[in-house]
Order: structure tokens, then sequence, then C-alpha cells
């Protein structure tokens, strides 16, 4: 999924948690998007081909990506054990989204097999269409929850 909707739920995430400070929130937003940084290596070939694929995440979107999660989690807790909720499951929520909308090597770097649950649409055209709508629903779902 795109960057702005992973943004997007963990703002919602932070709401739902009842986490009021901007800062706070935005601990959620990184913990939210933070798996995705991986991609940026991969940015300039996957614009020239027009493909995010599997092979377009390293070893931190899959399962050491997990482990990255849920170990500075604990390291966030250490500080603000407040936000101990709110890093969880932005972070799981990353996974949670990702492997319901694209192909996942869940194991990797472990295993390479690809796991695709075939809910979401693999044409580019038809994929961006689903991703701006989605991400325009929970954008709405969040404007009308924060206000
Ligand atoms: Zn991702």
């Amino acid at each position: 999924m795109n960057i702005i909707f992973h943004a997007l739920l963990g703002l919602l995430l932070a709401r739902l948690l009842g986490i009021g400070s901007f800062p706070d929130a935005l601990i959620g937003v990184l913990f939210s998007i933070f798996p995705d940084f991986d991609h940026i290596p991969y940015l300039e070939k996957a614009l020239r081909t027009r493909r995010f694929g599997v092979e377009s995440r390293s070893l931190l979107h899959e399962l050491l990506g997990l482990i990255f999660v849920l170990f500075g989690s604990l390291a966030v807790n250490r500080v603000y054990p407040h936000l101990l909720p709110l890093t969880l499951s932005c972070g799981l929520s990353h996974f949670v989204v990702d492997f319901l909308t694209r192909p996942c090597r869940p194991l990797y770097p472990f295993s390479a097999k690809k796991v695709d649950l075939n809910l979401y649409p693999r044409g580019l055209k038809e994929m961006f269409v689903w991703d701006s709508v989605l991400t325009a629903v929970l954008a709405l779902i969040y404007v009308t929850i924060a206000v």
C-alpha cells in the first residue's frame, strides 16, 4: 500500500487509542511507515519499470522489519510506556495492510516464497485506482473522527 495510507492509518490508530499529543501521534506514524524506508534504494528502478514487486523489499520489510518494529516498540516503551499500544499497532498494521494488498515474502530472508492472497488487483492502473480510493476513504474516516 502507499505510504500516505500507512501514515493516515497511523494517525487514525493514534486517535482511536486516545493519543492526543501530535508529537506522540507522529511516533505512531513513524512506526506505520518505517518498513517502507527500504524501498528508497529501489525507487529509481521501480519508477523506470513502473513496478514495485516483492523485489523492491529488502530484509527490513518482511520478517526482520517485524522484529525491528517489535524491538523498536520495546525501546520506545522504556521511555514512553503509554505509547507501546500505539507503536505496536502502527507497526503491525503496516505488515497486515501490505499482506492484504500486495504479494509478500513473510519469512524472507529465510524463505523467498512469495505469498499472494489475490485480494487486490495486480494491474498497475487498477492498483493505483484502488490505492487512491482506499486512501481517500481512510482520510474521510480520519477527518470524521478527528472533528
Ligand atoms: Zn510496506
